[in-house]
């Protein structure tokens, strides 16, 4: 639609520049020079008025106060460089009616707040076709914190993480920030597991990094990144004690988050805690079973001014409770929201009771979390497995980083 010219500045422009052509008098004819022909007194055209050369703000020219009529080209505007902030969408397709673009869902409160949707979690499996390779893949970068954390020490691959960047990842289509997504495996497993690894699902096999690239595909989720953590090499031989969570808690502040954001395209301006803390609602830690451990210690009891989002699949231990739960009611723990926090297990998994009475006890005992809001306990199909914790990485995934501040 095109919107009505608004400006009144024009106007006022060949109004002035009529009113001071009048105010010059006509030279008076010297002698006996012929009188101009009715040719030569005819009104000079009116001078055309220089086009404005436009400065937009949102939507409306600074200078002329034209209003933009918009050319949407991927929910941003070609002519003012307007992003449409996509109020609607059809809740099947996603496409917003005022730009064309796909829009994600938007949850608050359980409902899209542009198609009013509830969030579709899955807890039977996934879709069909996420077993087969996406049309746009995602790529992946192995770091060695160890080298950079002593770059004389030349033992190698001491600390290894893989770093999964979505497809288009710094692109002009796909531009940044990204959302961070740090992801801790569980026992017995490596690096590999929360990425690249395949795992048996539904007599055949996914990886994790698919089930990324599939959702990132069909947007529906926030772009994210996702650094996936070698636990035991962060931990050391403290794996399973309280030194190797301060260990792994202190090395996520000192080494990993600053890697990620002075590396990658994220929502912190630096590394500093102030910008950490600033920049949290895109931040997130997922993990799974000695990785959900691991995440409700180092992750929410050790860096809540660092992370905003939680996923914890499949892990319980009751001083693991107790620990988050003081982090919780210490003064300062409302200032640092939780914007996401979300627990599940298997039907069959050795810790599905556990898993839920531990998210009831927090649930009910922190105020800053609402059970179908910002907190959401699922189970899904499964024992404690890959199969399982894709799904319930999945259904965490859909409604995290829903926080645009
Ligand atoms: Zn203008
Ligand atoms: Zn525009
Ligand atoms: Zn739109
Ligand atoms: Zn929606």
């Amino acid at each position: 639609m095109k919107k009505k010219r608004t400006g009144l500045l024009p106007l006022f422009l060949a109004l002035a520049l009529l009113l001071s052509a009048c105010a010059q008098e006509t030279p008076a004819p010297v002698g006996n020079t012929p009188a101009p022909s009715p040719a030569e007194t005819a009104e000079p055209a009116p001078p055309t008025p220089t086009p404005c050369a436009h400065v937009w703000r949102g939507g409306v020219c600074e200078l002329c106060g034209e209003v933009c009529a918009h050319s949407w080209d991927g929910g941003v505007c070609g002519v003012c460089g307007a992003v449409c902030p996509h109020t609607s969408h059809d809740p099947e397709s996603c496409l917003c009616p005022v730009c064309g673009a796909r829009a994600t869902h938007l949850y608050s409160e359980s409902r899209c707040v542009r198609c009013g949707c509830e969030p579709p979690f899955l807890t039977r499996g996934l879709p069909e076709y996420y077993y087969e390779e996406c049309p746009e893949r995602g790529s992946m970068e192995e770091i060695d914190f160890h080298a950079l954390e002593d770059p004389e020490d030349n033992k190698l691959r001491e600390k290894p993480a893989i770093v999964y960047l979505p497809f288009g990842y710094g692109s002009a289509e796909r531009p940044g920030p990204y959302n961070v997504v740090i992801a801790l495996h569980g026992a017995g497993n490596n690096e590999h597991g929360m990425v690249d690894e395949q795992h048996a699902s539904a007599g055949r096999t996914i990886s994790l990094a698919q089930v990324y690239d599939w959702m990132l595909y069909e947007k529906r989720c926030e772009p994210f990144l996702v650094v996936s953590l070698n636990v035991y090499s962060l931990a050391e031989e403290e794996n399973f004690t309280d030194k190797g969570v301060t260990l792994l808690a202190e090395r996520l502040r000192t080494l990993v988050l600053p890697y990620v954001v002075e590396h990658y395209d994220t929502y912190a301006a630096d590394a500093s805690p102030e910008a950490m803390r600033e920049a949290r609602a895109h931040f997130a830690m997922l993990g799974v079973s000695n990785g959900s451990l691991y995440t409700l210690t180092a992750g929410i009891a050790g860096n809540l001014e660092s992370f905003g989002n939680f996923g914890c699949f499949s892990g319980n231990y009751t001083e693991t409770t107790s620990l988050m739960l003081r982090r919780l009611s210490a003064p300062d723990a409302l200032e640092l929201p939780i914007y996401c926090f979300f627990t599940g297990a298997g039907e069959t998994d050795f810790q599905k009771k556990n898993t839920l009475k531990r998210y009831e006890l927090i649930v009910d005992n922190y105020p800053g979390l609402t059970d179908g809001a910002n907190a959401f306990h699922l189970d899904v199909a499964g024992s404690h497995s890959w199969h399982s914790w894709t799904i319930n990485i999945y259904d965490a995934l859909l409604v995290m980083f829903q926080n645009r501040d």
